[in-house]
């Protein structure tokens, strides 16, 4: 089902002359582990170790583990190396699956029944299929616009989570978006950053999604959670510490922020930002995360304080207002 390069890999591996390596999946990749290592090892002089730590992004590259064991290659499979990300030590498979995307996107077509102008955009896994999702609503007559990579992306169309600038590039020329992908989130995100109407033509399951509800829903948690924020008198500042997230310096600019206001706040460093590391600190009200943007968005509902991320907090803290909700994720450098 998906492409993972298996001859690039072991090529790589002999040029490189590779003694050790370290493999690093997403959970959805990691059925294809166990007969990827075994198969490596018979095909190279190289042994090979697999990481079971969570990973869902370039983001999060295990080049400290590689140290550790000893490792000469890391191969990161399932996302597209970030820009200015060395590759020195590290062989990116995107793992692009195949599958059939015209259903989908023939169903978000009849979405936009009214529009003529539609940004299109995907995440990594789909990357393959852009082209044909583009031929196929342009045989619709459809004008379909591809954004240009940038940020943390490197092609054209691509999607994460925390980068939004291929559907920045082109919101004043079009009406709305098509995102190919399997789960919302991306899909979100770019409805909050552009506030453009935004469909998922989702090839796994061979549907489409308007993401309007969900957003609306999305913002009335989030405003609760912003609410309760503006009680808190103790906050906690999380750093991570994944390779790709960790942004010291927004973390102090957010602490000085919330000390400006009056309240307290600490700074605390964490690898996995989950309940069972932050429940303990009984006096701490309220944490801002100034790593992955998904976790406030998607995993609210398993913390017991408010997680915000470091947007949602100035908004609560007065420093931006509301209505910027969702479209200055990546100024907030500038913003403060
Ligand atoms: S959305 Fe989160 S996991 Fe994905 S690349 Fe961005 S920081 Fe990493």
């Amino acid at each position: 089902m998906y492409n993972l390069e298996e001859k690039k890999v072991i090529e790589a591996i002999k040029e490189r002359k590779a003694r050790r390596v370290l493999l690093q999946f997403p959970d959805g990749l990691r059925t294809y582990a166990f007969k990827l290592a075994r198969k490596i090892e018979e095909l190279t002089n190289a042994k090979t170790i697999i990481s079971a730590d969570p990973c869902y992004g370039a983001c999060d590259l295990a080049l400290e583990e590689l140290k550790l064991v000893n490792g000469d290659l890391l191969i990161h499979y399932g996302h597209a190396k970030i820009p200015k990300i060395s590759e020195e030590k590290t062989l990116f498979i995107e793992a692009h699956i195949k599958l059939n995307v015209k259903p989908a996107i023939l169903k978000a077509a009849e979405m936009f029944k009214h529009e003529e102008k539609i940004g299109l955009l995907t995440t990594i896994q789909h990357l393959n299929s852009l082209i044909k999702a583009k031929n196929v609503l342009e045989g619709l007559g459809k004008k379909i616009y591809i954004g240009k990579a940038g940020g943390k992306t490197v092609y054209k169309g691509q999607v994460l989570g925390c980068d939004f600038t291929a559907a920045k590039s082109i919101v004043d020329k079009v009406e709305g978006f098509i995102v190919i992908s399997g789960g919302s989130f991306h899909g979100l995100g770019v409805q909050l950053a552009t506030g453009r109407k935004t469909v998922i033509a989702d090839p796994f399951l061979n549907e489409a999604r308007n993401l309007n509800e969900l957003a609306e829903s999305t913002i009335k948690k989030r405003w609760i959670q912003i609410s309760k924020f503006s009680e808190c008198k103790n906050i906690g500042v999380l750093v991570s510490l994944k390779s790709n997230q960790l942004n010291l310096e927004l973390a102090e600019k957010i602490k000085k922020e919330v000390e400006k206001k009056g309240r307290k706040a600490v700074l605390i460093c964490v690898r996995e930002i989950t309940p069972e590391n932050l429940d303990s600190f009984i006096d701490i009200e309220a944490f801002v995360n100034t790593g992955c943007p998904r976790i406030p968005i998607e995993d609210q509902s398993k913390f017991k304080k408010p997680i915000l991320n470091p947007e949602e907090a100035l908004i609560s803290l007065g420093v931006i207002p509301w209505e910027n909700y969702g479209k200055t994720i990546l100024k907030l450098k500038e913003n403060i």
